[in-house]
């Protein structure tokens, strides 16, 4: 049976993160992709948005690893050439109501240790963006887009390069873990040892943990699933900054994100579903997103959203309860030598990657 140092499974942008940080500490490492390419799960699915790291409970994961991850991704992309921009954004409240959460909102970001944002009046919201509707608004400017597929590559050559390996078309099917090595069975029937695993299999993580003799049932969260539809919008971004609405339960509400490439688009909402593979946007959701919008940009014409695509989060709380971190488990909470399991990678996680990626490496 052929033996490896560590193996990593799934090449989403937090999996391929992690190799590149065991890498980088002299590890040998294998990546084992289910899919014919890297990155065509959530990673390639999402707002490519980087997170200030505003809205996580202060001392979280999501908010530690969110701030360090943010500045590491900048620092990165700056190094390496990857596409970004730090272009920005507003989060407005549209009635009186609101600008009491536009304070909070200020003192939590504070709290992660946010310092840059400030609160504006309607006018000098406007005047950054003359299209907007408002009556406050908050601007963070630490705030920026990010060619995700491009930080994707860049990780794998880096990789590459450190002598780590990408296996596409390998999806695992199972492991036996044992206090020595870990033995992983692919759906061929491979098998291959490793000293330590990294389960980075984002929305299957929980189901191929589930499929991992040794580890007790109890350490695996239930998944739950909320898919996000986007729309773009025809014709020009009529705004440089993103434009978030004040949050909502689940989701960012239907807020305006623009690609590098200026393309404009609105989402994503929140509808829970029962499967991972739920990814075709139905055309209807559109309707909710005019009055949404209009809220905050009146401009929107009748007819100018275009279904685009959809993302789903792993989550692993059910709709309705209350948000959850990462969940991020070392043998330290589980009591299995050389694994680690990452459950509930949402959002900031593409913001998160990098730290996530140095996190998991001192787990092991
Ligand atoms: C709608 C939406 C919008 C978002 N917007 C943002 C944003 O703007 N900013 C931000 O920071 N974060 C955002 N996120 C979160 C971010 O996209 C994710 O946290 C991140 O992409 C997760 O990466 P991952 O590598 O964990 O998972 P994935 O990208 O899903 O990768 C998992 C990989 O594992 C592979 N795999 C699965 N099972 C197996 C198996 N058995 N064997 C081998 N391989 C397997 C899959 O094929 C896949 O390639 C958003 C998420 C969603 C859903």
């Amino acid at each position: 049976m052929e033996q490896v140092d560590c193996v990593v499974i799934g090449a989403g942008v937090v999996g391929l993160a992690v190799a590149r940080a065991l890498a980088l500490q002299g590890r040998e490492v294998m990546v084992l992709e289910a899919e014919s390419a890297i990155g065509t799960g959530t990673s390639s699915r999402n707002s490519e948005v980087i997170h200030a790291g505003i809205y996580y409970a202060p001392g979280s994961l999501k908010a530690r690893l969110c701030v360090q991850g943010k500045n590491l991704l900048y620092a990165y992309c700056a190094e390496r050439g990857i596409g970004h921009s730090r272009c920005g954004k507003l989060i407005v409240a549209t009635d009186a109501a609101q600008v009491a959460q536009l304070q909070a909102i200020i003192d939590q970001a504070a709290a992660n240790g946010v310092h840059d944002l400030l609160l504006l009046s309607r006018e000098q919201a406007r005047a950054l963006e003359p299209q907007l509707e408002c009556v406050a608004a908050v601007h963070s400017p630490s705030t920026g887009i990010v060619d995700s597929h491009g930080l994707m590559l860049a990780l794998q050559g880096e990789l590459e390069h450190t002598g780590g390996l990408v296996v596409l078309n390998s999806p695992l099917a199972q492991a036996e873990c044992a206090q020595s090595a870990i033995i992983l069975i692919a759906k061929d029937g491979t098998q291959l040892q490793a000293k330590s695993v990294v389960n980075a299999a984002g929305l299957q993580a929980q189901a191929l943990a589930r499929r991992f003799a040794g580890l007790a049932a109890q350490h695996v969260p239930p998944s739950h699933y909320a898919k996000g539809s986007y729309f773009a919008l025809a014709g020009r971004s009529p705004f440089a900054s993103l434009i978030y609405p004040v949050p909502e339960a689940a989701g960012l509400g239907v807020h305006l994100t623009i690609d590098l490439g200026g393309q404009a688009k609105f989402g994503p909402d929140v509808q829970w579903v029962e499967a991972p593979d739920d990814l075709v946007v139905d055309p209807a959701r559109g309707d909710g997103f005019y009055a949404e919008v209009r809220k905050y940009w009146p401009g929107l014409q009748d007819g100018a959203l275009i279904p685009a695509y959809a993302g789903i989060r792993p989550k692993i709380q059910a709709q309705g309860e209350p948000a959850k971190d990462f969940l991020i488990q070392g043998p330290a909470q589980h009591g299995v030598p050389g694994l680690v399991n990452l459950f509930g990678i949402e959002s900031p996680g593409l913001t998160s990657a990098l730290a996530i990626g140095d996190y998991v490496s001192r787990l092991l």
